[in-house]
């Protein structure tokens, strides 16, 4: 197997909030003077790579927009290329022009981080790193250690000790080097940077500038798989920030390079029980506060302060985009109806739905609006959400079987 490593030459990464730049060929997420999260430069001019799509991969068919990557095929697990969905059914149902569910449950570990992930690997191996790390317990966690096995690195996870047993062994089974620590999540967090650094260990954290990159993929394929008739809003449930931001990069590359006539607006959607970004969003604040008791089933978005959060209340603002929160009654109402049309997501991903309900409710969306739901995760993977659901079932004798059925017809 060769591995080409090419350096990143000429490749710029700029502070979000101050514009100061940094070269890409060492791992730098944040900015020395303001502490705010680095953004690759944007590309400005590219097209789309024709291709046979059941054998390219995402980072082929979108080389112009990621340049610093020549090669991925001995990292790639096919990450990318997800189903959309348009609903006729819920679009008449709530009242919209049309209603758009891009499901990103058919990634390799079942949720759209390994778009960010095989990126995020990739620029590991590129600056020359042998081993990476990451710390959750959730689908990053997931993905990280699927993506660590693929490519043969050696990889760290590192995730609290509360976290249940059900939830580590779908992390475990991909064979990382698996740390449970007893602590507070953010002092494990902040300790587990100290030390990837001390060990030349790169850290592939949720906002990490190169794993916002591989979001921007997302963005380009509801390009394509909309004919370029963008949706008019996208909904995106939001914890770090990281995924949003790429989206909506993705988008804003799109355009300036002629394929799109005009960027989505963006709906950042939070649980009522920890919603930081809306409470700085509705006071028109241009910081994120501390969360004290953060609260909500939807786990996968229960970030108290979340990395890139100031940097999602400056993006809202040039997009005109905005912020939602929705209760996690809502939210498992709305995970109820995207089943009854066949999906079934993780509550972060039905927080979406449960925001365009929301929307309409409040008479915030007209009627004819095209609206895009990014469905982020498995509904498998938090199988605790469905006994906040009321489940059916009929339970009978061989010999009752008939006569049930006759009084069910
Ligand atoms: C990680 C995750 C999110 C939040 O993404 P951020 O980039 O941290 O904002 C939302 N939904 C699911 C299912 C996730 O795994
Ligand atoms: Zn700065």
């Amino acid at each position: 197997m060769t591995r080409r490593c090419f350096k990143i030459k000429n490749i710029k990464v700029i502070c979000t909030k101050c514009g100061k730049s940094y070269l890409a060929d060492i791992l730098q997420d944040r900015c020395d003077d303001c502490n705010e999260p680095l953004e690759v430069e944007m590309v400005k001019k590219g097209g789309i790579r024709e291709g046979n799509l059941l054998k390219q991969n995402m980072l082929e068919r979108y080389a112009d927009f990621f340049p610093y990557f020549n090669t991925i095929n001995d990292v790639s697990l096919r990450e990318g290329f997800s189903p959309l969905l348009e609903s006729e059914k819920l679009a008449n149902e709530i009242g919209l022009g049309k209603l758009y569910l891009k499901n990103e449950s058919s990634n390799p570990t079942w949720s759209f981080k390994d778009r960010g992930t095989v990126t995020g690997v990739l620029h590991a191996i590129k600056i020359g790193y042998k081993k990476i790390a990451t710390v959750s317990s959730g689908n990053m966690a997931a993905s990280v250690a699927a993506y660590g096995a693929k490519s043969g690195l050696k990889t760290y996870v590192f995730v609290s000790s509360q976290i249940p047993i059900e939830k580590i062994n779908p992390i475990a089974i991909y064979n990382p080097t698996l740390v449970t620590v007893e602590g507070r999540y953010d002092l494990i967090q902040r300790q587990s940077l100290r030390l990837s650094n001390k060990y030349g260990i790169y850290m592939l954290n949720s906002d990490a500038t190169f794993r916002v990159e591989g979001y921007k993929s997302l963005a380009f394929e509801i390009c394509e798989q909309t004919n370029f008739d963008v949706p008019d809003y996208v909904l995106v449930p939001n914890s770090s920030g990281g995924h949003i931001r790429g989206i909506e990069k993705g988008f804003r590359e799109f355009k300036e390079c002629g394929l799109i006539k005009k960027v989505p607006k963006m709906v950042c959607v939070q649980a009522a029980g920890c919603s930081p970004v809306y409470n700085a969003f509705i006071a028109g604040a241009d910081k994120v506060e501390r969360i004290d008791k953060p609260n909500t089933l939807a786990h996968g978005i229960e970030n108290a302060l979340p990395l890139s959060g100031n940097q999602v209340l400056r993006m809202l603002k040039w997009n005109n985009g905005l912020c939602v929160s929705v209760t996690d009654e809502e939210i498992i109402n709305a995970q109820a109806t995207l089943a009854g049309t066949g999906l079934l997501l993780q509550p972060e991903s039905a927080a979406t739905l449960a925001a365009v309900k929301k929307l309409k409710k409040e008479k915030y969306f007209r009627g004819d609006e095209k609206v895009l739901c990014v469905l982020t995760g498995s509904g498998l993977k938090y199988t605790a959400a469905f006994e906040r659901h009321e489940l059916e079932q009929y339970t009978c004798k061989l010999d009752e079987m008939d006569s049930l059925l006759g009084s069910l017809q």
